[in-house]
């Protein structure tokens, strides 16, 4: 069965998308944890990062420079923002498709709860 994430990527669900390219997409929280929270996925059907291929190796590099670029086109470099990757039921993970969270504009605690 199609993951909620799988269902916007295919566009079967509307979704505030900000960027796409052939590998993967950033759209907005539906339930924002800070002023600017957005995730950004890959296009690729990966669970989690548990379930990571040596072979996704440039996907994730990728992922990372897309994060950099948004952070700073959403204003939130400059201040400073958390990237995080929820990952199985301890992490918190609730949909089983690989995602970063990129969230910023207001300070951030540590440690996380
Ligand atoms: P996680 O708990 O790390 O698996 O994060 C899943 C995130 O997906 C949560 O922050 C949810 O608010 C978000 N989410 C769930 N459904 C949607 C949706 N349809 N559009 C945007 N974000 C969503």
């Amino acid at each position: 069965m199609s993951t909620i994430f799988k269902r916007i990527i295919d566009r079967e669900i509307p979704a505030d998308i900000i960027y796409e390219d052939d590998r993967c997409l950033a759209f907005r929280d539906v339930n924002p944890q800070a002023p600017t929270h957005v995730l950004v996925i890959p296009k690729k059907e990966i669970t989690s990062i548990d379930a990571l291929a040596e072979e996704d190796g440039e996907l994730v590099a990728h992922l990372w420079q897309v994060i950099r670029k948004l952070a700073r086109e959403l204003g939130v470099a400059g201040s400073g923002y958390r990237v995080v990757v929820n990952n199985g039921p301890n992490g918190g993970q609730t949909v089983d498709h690989l995602h970063f969270h990129l969230l910023g504009g207001r300070p951030m605690t540590w440690p996380p709860g």
